[in-house]
């Protein structure tokens, strides 16, 4: 199988589980006992702290079972720790920051959400109107999962904190990737298997920022997340950040550029997104295809895709990137995602073009959509 799905998830790195195996069963201490083996465990994520804070500018790190947690405890924890009751998203958010949202509009906040253009960048302009009194921050993420779109955080932060109101960024699409300044945010949300750690586990980091906790118990982490910490997942994600210095993504981007030529050339195809984009991502429309027909097709000749969020697809429903980047029914129908990965080589690639290109073919025979091209 040839695998472009790393947006969705990596495999894990040989180094990163060979790290964490002996925290399975050799060092199984609880990092809260104070025996010897308990500090054997503390200390692992002690470590594995440190790693990812030489990484990302921090002052703590809340180790929660993923972005997706993350991201809960960023919107939840900050609104129902402040005064104000207004909150700013992006409408182009994963759904792990769109639906905590939902639930605290349901609450009584009120959330407003920042639209984009066709390119998937969000309108400033648009962002700074809807600042008030009430607002306590803005949720932005970095890179987007789907067109891989990258937003300007550095202006969102100038607005934001010329406002005085906080800024989130969900970062989980882009570490590892590109050189990112997480000096000046708030909060930042992070997850270790889109960088080749372990799924389960993630980070949100935080500076000088007033936060309740979602869930309650013993009082970990701080007292931010309660629950025995997940010891061999966290010693993972701290190798992960540790080795991603090596992770060759200019070598990646080359194999991507050049992917992107070949699929241009296949008859209607359009590329969608910026091309201010994250360094793996490619996003296309085959016009009079039908995208689950092309991602069950593929996979049956061996290539691994996406339609869109693989977050979403079993849901069924048209994704919500997409439609706020104002695409017909018909562009979004017919996408396609491709994600590389360090992992992949320049003949799956060529490979993955020739099935991509038959396949489109093939489906345009019987598509009815295909008539009017
Ligand atoms: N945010 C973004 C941008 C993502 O791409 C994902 C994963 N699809 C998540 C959050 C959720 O991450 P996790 O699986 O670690 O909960």
């Amino acid at each position: 199988m040839i695998y472009l799905d790393n947006a969705a998830t990596t495999p894990v790195h040989e180094e990163v589980l060979e790290e964490m195996l002996p925290y399975f069963n050799e060092r199984y201490g609880n990092p809260s006992s104070l025996h010897k083996i308990g500090r054997e465990a503390s200390n692992a994520l002690l470590l594995a702290r440190k790693r990812i804070k030489d990484k990302i500018k921090t002052d703590s790190i809340i180790f929660v079972s993923g972005a997706t947690e993350a991201n809960n405890l960023a919107l939840k924890g900050v609104m129902h720790a402040s005064k104000g009751k207004h909150l700013i998203v992006s409408s182009i958010e994963h759904e792990s920051i769109l639906e905590p949202a939902k639930s605290l509009e349901r609450e009584g906040y009120r959330v407003s959400y920042i639209p984009v253009d066709r390119y998937g960048i969000i309108d400033l302009d648009a962002f700074e109107k809807m600042i008030n009194e009430d607002t306590v921050m803005v949720s932005v993420m970095l890179a987007n999962n789907e067109v891989g779109t990258i937003e300007p955080l550095d202006e969102v932060i100038e607005i934001a904190h010329k406002h005085g109101i906080l800024v989130h960024s969900d970062i989980v699409q882009a570490t590892g990737k590109m050189d990112i300044d997480t000096s000046r945010l708030d909060l930042i949300t992070l997850s270790a298997h889109k960088m080749y750690g372990p799924k389960g586990v993630g980070a949100l980091c935080i500076r000088d920022v007033k936060i309740m906790p979602i869930i309650d118990g013993g009082g970990h982490e701080y007292n931010l997340r309660s629950g025995t910490q997940n010891v061999p997942a966290i010693v993972g994600m701290g190798k992960a950040f540790e080795l991603s210095d090596k992770f060759d993504y200019s070598r990646v981007k080359e194999l991507r550029d050049y992917m992107i030529k070949q699929l241009l050339e296949i008859p209607n195809s359009r590329l969608n997104g910026h091309t201010n984009r994250i360094a793996n991502n490619i996003h296309v429309t085959f016009l009079g295809v039908n995208g689950e027909d092309l991602i069950i097709k593929l996979s049956e000749k061996g290539l691994a895709a996406s339609t869109g969020s693989a977050c979403s697809v079993n849901r069924q429903k048209a994704s919500h990137v997409l439609k706020a980047m104002n695409f017909s029914y018909e562009e979004i129908t017919g996408s396609l995602r491709l994600t590389l990965g360090i992992q992949n080589t320049r003949k799956e690639i060529e490979e993955a073009v020739e099935i991509v290109r038959d396949t489109v073919t093939e489906l345009r025979k019987v598509s009815p959509f295909s008539k009017h091209l």
